[in-house]
């Protein structure tokens, strides 16, 4: 096929602003094409070579590009570069320039549509030393044969600025008007939904029709797009649309995490299908001990831990651990993180995707067996507003960011690709912050782990309460310490240690260490919550619980200026509680 045919209906498909029409015009181009085109059409009018969640990846640097056109046309860096900064736009850049190019070829090979596709695959793979030369010189060859409005579209799709504007709902339409009939998109979407791969999709299409696309199922290897949920402001109405009962689960505060496990080797995808396997090799590890079955795909939420407190930290920790080539072992020891599992989609041959999810659930706990990484999400079966209210206060203890109630009706599939009530997530919106700094004392103490061995790992902390004269316990405190404190903790802190916990301490946690309580520590957390562990104002807010701060910090100020029973009472801890709840 001539790129020239193809060049001809992205000209005409930038004339117009009406998707209608797009459609039209994208349809009647795969309607016309030969089957084993029609893959490479649809990566390339969307700026892609391969399915997103392959590696390969154009979008050449522009400095790259400029060399490269400046070696195709013979016109020089500088000109081009003026030309660059007036224009912005590559494609307009290079038509220009090679229209105004004397002819230095009598005979260009004309471009056809494989040799556009290969030479940019080529580009995208070339790798290690010499590549920018190689990538450059594969790039200059075509631009060369190219006519100018052709080398447009080269140009774009190199420097990763296609943007004819075809979304994959586009490509649907047009895929199930140019073989089927527009009523069909839906089973051009679910087929998309399931493989996450449009070219297949049409490659299919076109060669077997509508049945073909009943073939497509799952694949280990080949992610899906994530099933997503749909919101609701209350527990009632979440009921309500549930039917009255439903599996409520933790709805952490991570990254989305899906799982392609087979016995070769385990791959790792986020919600976008970017490949995360080289960043999380630990969790690959721990899979790869957790999983007892042959093969199957399972997702959950990766949530950055307290490698000392155990507890779940805020989000923002996983980011340190993204993308990362260098350093990564240390950021794994740094920002350990933990697996939760949620939802089996495959499971040793078999596709899960339109059983409901009451199975999903049994094939997952059939095929993990949970450890300290992976465990599966803290789920229960909850039919009142009551009990929903109680796990929700539980989510947010633990660190979590609401519930996600899930249907557990007999249509309760996994709808790959879908916002929709099926699943239906409970959040608290507005979370107050603590903007005040308190006093604790430290009482006990937990051993390091990881970089921390040998040294203390976290305090457990306590606020003085003046009416019993107790110390009771608010907070594990692992976050805050720079290695020189760490280094001087012992020294602080180790002339109070007992064999046993002291008497004036409340504690329903079991330190490692005991300490009299002596050293007041400053101390910013992220907000104050009920917690069932701790014994800060136990059975005022709740009957079964106590006041605990959230996200602790150690401001880095030891306030030796203050007794320990100088320090932040407990009723003023109280105080502050009541007062962010009233926000
Ligand atoms: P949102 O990003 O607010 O639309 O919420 C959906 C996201 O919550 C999903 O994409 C998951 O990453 C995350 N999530 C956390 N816990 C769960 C859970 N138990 N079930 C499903 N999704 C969860």
């Amino acid at each position: 096929m001539p790129y020239q045919d193809l060049v001809k209906v992205y000209e005409a498909i930038e004339s117009t602003s009406s998707r209608l029409e797009m459609t039209e015009i994208l349809a009647n181009l795969l309607r016309s094409s030969d089957c084993a085109h029609v893959k490479r059409i649809i990566y390339l009018t969307q700026g892609m070579l391969v399915p997103e969640f392959c590696p390969e990846k154009l979008g050449l640097a522009d400095k790259l590009y400029l060399r490269t056109l400046a070696m195709a046309s013979g016109v020089s860096e500088s000109s081009i570069r003026k030309l660059w900064n007036k224009e912005g736009d590559p494609g307009t850049v290079t038509e220009k320039v090679l229209e105004n190019k004397r002819q230095t070829t009598l005979f260009p090979r004309p471009l056809t549509l494989d040799r556009v596709y290969e030479t940019l695959l080529k580009v995208a793979r070339a790798e290690g030393s010499g590549s920018q030369e190689m990538k450059m010189r594969l790039l200059a060859d075509i631009l060369h044969d190219a006519k100018p409005h052709e080398a447009k579209y080269i140009a774009r799709i190199a420097t990763g600025r296609m943007r004819l504007g075809v979304a994959s709902q586009t490509v649907i339409d047009s895929l199930a008007l140019a073989f089927a009939t527009r009523e069909d998109k839906e089973a051009v979407e679910r087929a998309y939904n399931v493989t996450s791969d449009l070219g297949l999709v049409g490659e299919v299409l076109c060669r077997e029709g509508l049945e073909g696309l009943d073939r497509l199922h799952v694949m280990v290897g080949n992610p899906l797009r994530a099933m997503l949920a749909e919101r609701l402001p209350s527990p009632d109405e979440i009921l309500e649309r549930m039917g009255g009962r439903a599996l409520f689960e933790y709805k952490y505060d991570g990254l989305r995490v899906q799982a392609h496990i087979t016995e070769k080797g385990i791959k790792l995808y986020s919600r976008r299908l970017e490949d995360l396997t080289e960043g999380f090799p630990d969790v690959v590890r721990a899979l790869k001990k957790a999983f007892v079955c042959k093969s199957a795909i399972v997702e959950g939420e990766c949530v950055p831990v307290d490698i000392n407190t155990g507890e779940m930290l805020p989000f923002q920790e996983v980011s340190h651990r993204r993308g990362r080539k260098h350093g990564l072992k240390g950021a794994i020891e740094e920002y350990p993180v933990r697996l939760y599992l949620f939802d089996c989609i495959y499971l040793d041959g078999e596709d899960l995707t339109m059983h409901p999810l009451s199975e999903r659930r049994a094939a997952l706990m059939q095929c993990i067996r949970t450890t300290e990484d992976i465990q599966l999400s803290e789920a229960r079966v909850l039919s009142s507003v009551e009990e929903v209210e109680d796990f929700f206060r539980d989510a947010l203890i633990a660190g979590c960011e609401g519930l996600m109630a899930k249907s557990l009706g007999d249509d309760s599939i996994y709808r790959a690709g879908a916002r929709g009530f099926l699943w239906i997530k409970y959040k608290k919106e507005y979370r107050s912050e603590m903007n005040d700094t308190v006093d604790l004392v430290a009482v006990g103490a937990f051993y390091g782990r990881g970089k921390r061995g040998g040294m203390y790992g976290a305090l457990l902390m306590a606020t003085y309460n003046h009416e019993t004269d107790k110390f009771e316990t608010a907070c594990k405190l692992g976050s805050g310490f720079d290695d020189a404190t760490l280094a001087i903790l012992p020294k602080k802190l180790d002339r109070f240690r007992l064999p046993e916990k002291h008497a004036s301490v409340e504690s329903r946690m079991e330190a490692d260490i005991w300490f009299e309580p002596a050293t007041v520590l400053e101390v910013l957390g992220a907000e104050i919550s009920v917690s069932p562990i701790h014994t800060s104002a136990f059975g005022r807010v709740r009957e079964d619980a106590g006041l605990a701060i959230r996200f602790p910090r150690f401001t880095g100020a030891f306030r030796d200026d203050k007794e320990p029973r100088d320090a932040t009472t407990t009723q003023e801890l109280l105080e502050m509680y009541e007062s962010q709840s009233k926000k």
